[in-house]
């Protein structure tokens, strides 16, 4: 299917890996013009010449730490003056620490508050005033099944990632009548490097491999498997399109049916 967004501009951030990198790619394999932005240059580089290997498409890279307002301030800065516009932005972030409430000081809960939420506010004031003056406009915010059903040892994503949820809600209600729309996409357990890495971690820790330590997880899950960047992305890219134009202040959750609520 044609998604209708040849040539927008799209913003994907914390995009050199994993569900973010994912995302960029299915832009582009849309013909959008893809702006990336991560902490790392050498990690932007390579996923930038990876993207234009697969899809003839050089994104446009910005090194940022969300954790950063000038960061921040300068990726918008950047993009716009590279493309004019943005039309469709993706806030993606790092995830943030693991921990009960006992394991969390004040600065871990700053450090969570500034990467998940108050970045996506950030990069929501800079960009969406521009939106409302082109009357079109798309944002996605990938946030975590943990919005639904909060998950054990993870006490910042599951606070934190209900605040952007609450916040691209009352975002939508407000934008709507300018053809913007606001949703967001909550991840299942997805494949990328950070399971990876967590999977051998937790492997270590158990005593089991990391390959053991992935099949539990996946037998927890009705699919029996994890899903891949690719299955969130492509689910980012329909709320991102032109047809998905009647789909606002909702939260798609993309999990194999893990969750096991009715809502
Ligand atoms: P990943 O670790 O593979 O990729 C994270 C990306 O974020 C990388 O490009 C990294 O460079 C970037 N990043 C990290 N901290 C940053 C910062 N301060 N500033 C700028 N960029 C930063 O992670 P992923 O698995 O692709 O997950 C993406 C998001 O989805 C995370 O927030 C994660 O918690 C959430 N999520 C993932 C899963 C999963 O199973 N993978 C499930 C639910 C939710």
């Amino acid at each position: 299917m044609d998604l209708g967004i040849k040539e927008k501009v799209a913003l994907v951030t914390a995009a050199s890996k994993g569900i973010g990198k994912a995302v960029a790619e299915s832009l582009a394999a849309e013909g959008c013009m893809i702006a990336i932005c991560s902490r790392n240059k050498e990690d932007l580089t390579a996923s930038s010449a990876d993207i234009k290997r697969k899809f003839g498409i050089e994104p446009f890279w910005v090194v940022c730490d969300l954790n950063k307002q000038k960061d921040i301030e300068n990726t918008f800065e950047s993009v716009v003056r590279q493309f004019g516009r943005i039309d469709i932005l993706i806030n993606n972030c790092g995830g943030p620490e693991a921990g009960n409430f006992r394991d969390l000081s004040d600065i871990n809960w700053q450090a969570a508050f500034e990467q998940v939420l108050l970045s996506t506010v950030r990069f929501c004031n800079l960009i969406v005033p521009e939106m409302i003056l082109r009357e079109w406009g798309r944002v996605v915010n990938i946030t975590s099944l943990t919005v639904k059903q909060p998950a054990d040892n993870l006490m910042l994503s599951n606070s934190m990632r209900s605040g952007v949820s609450g916040y691209a809600k009352s975002l939508s209600n407000e934008v709507a009548k300018y053809n913007i729309t606001v949703n967001n996409v909550a991840p299942g357990y997805t494949l990328t490097n950070r399971i990876y890495d967590l999977a051998v971690h937790n492997g270590k820790k158990s005593g089991k491999s990391h390959e053991e330590v992935l099949a539990d997880m996946a037998k927890e899950i009705p699919m029996n498997r994890l899903a891949s960047p690719e299955e969130i992305a492509s689910v980012v890219s329909f709320l991102a399109s032109k047809q998905a134009s009647y789909i606002t202040g909702s939260t798609i959750q993309v999990d194999g049916g893990l969750i096991k609520g009715l809502y």
